[in-house]
């Protein structure tokens, strides 16, 4: 399959922005250049009980074309979620609509766009957080942002308070720049604030210990010399992303239709209080 003309990229780059993407880039599958970060990481037991990411799992992260056998590009876009709310007790990524639900239609819109564009069908597959893909790795290289020292791919366009997405595709489309520049120097305010300690040094997250993973993927108790620190918060904390000062100057207040601003049942409630609510809730008010 020939090239795809540049001028294509454009447009599929005016349309991420009118869906409401923050960040738009396109990268060549392979194997990703965190792929021995990765490895450790494993090796060191970081990601605690999540077995997915072991195994198959990991087979299919070492190298982006294997997922969607195939496609030869990636379409990485990442959309604001905020940050300029108070913080707490929900994390903000989790208090509005669900993303993966509302991020997967306007990447299929991309891919609908695309196939008007060229007047032919394209193999293609949307994931939104939703893939053995280490999409960190995916954004930096179509030039999004930068890994911090918190984990998170900070966008000078929004921060890090970002959802990442992508449509892999079968189309020669041409590569953004990779995000090359490391803009967070001598800081260490992210690891220093943890409550958990669950940055251990720049750029690892121990999982095990982070409040996300305690309180979505750990089945069994949270372990005891955690459960103070973690502060009655849940789906995650904001701290790591709050205390940096790049989210500082590029977070973004969300628009009055947004629909990831705060649920209003979420808005401010004292963790004690919403576990009671959820626990009184049936299935079809909590889905
Ligand atoms: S989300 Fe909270 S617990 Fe997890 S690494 Fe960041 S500051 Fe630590
Ligand atoms: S708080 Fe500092 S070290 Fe952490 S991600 Fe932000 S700039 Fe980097």
């Amino acid at each position: 399959m020939g090239g795809a003309p540049a001028s294509l990229t454009r447009g599929l780059e005016a349309c991420a922005y009118g869906l409401g993407f923050d960040a738009f880039g396109v990268a060549a599958l392979g194997e990703p250049a965190t792929r021995p970060h990765f490895d450790a990481w494993l090796e060191a037991g970081r990601h605690g009980t999540m077995a997915y990411l072991d195994g198959a799992g990991a087979e299919l992260r070492r190298d982006a074309r294997q997922p969607h056998p195939g496609a030869t590009h990636a379409v990485v876009v990442a959309a604001s979620y905020g940050g300029r709310e108070p913080s707490g007790p929900v994390a903000r990524y989790a208090r509005g609509d669900d993303y993966h639900v509302v991020l997967r239609e306007r990447v299929r819109e991309l891919h609908r766009w695309l196939e008007r564009e060229l007047g032919h069908p394209i193999d293609a597959r949307p994931y939104v957080d939703s893939g053995p893909i280490l999409e960190r790795d995916l954004a930096q290289r179509a030039g999004l942002g930068w890994f911090g020292k918190n984990t998170m791919l900070i966008t000078p366009r929004a921060g890090s308070f970002v959802f990442l997405a992508s449509l892999f595709v079968s189309l020669e489309l041409e590569p953004s720049a990779p995000f090359e520049a490391d803009r967070c120097g001598a800081c260490t305010r992210c690891l220093d604030a943890c409550p958990t300690g669950a940055l251990p040094a720049p750029r690892v997250l121990d999982a095990s210990r982070c409040i996300s993973y305690l309180t979505i993927e750990l089945r069994d108790g949270i372990p005891e010399p955690l459960r103070a620190a973690m502060g009655g918060l849940l789906y995650g904390c904001d701290i790591c992303n709050d205390v940096c000062p790049y989210n500082r100057k590029f977070s973004k207040e969300l628009s009055e239709d947004s629909p990831f601003r705060p649920r209003p049942f979420l808005d401010g409630v004292p963790s004690r209080e919403l576990a009671l609510r959820v626990l009184g809730m049936g299935v079809p008010e909590y889905t």
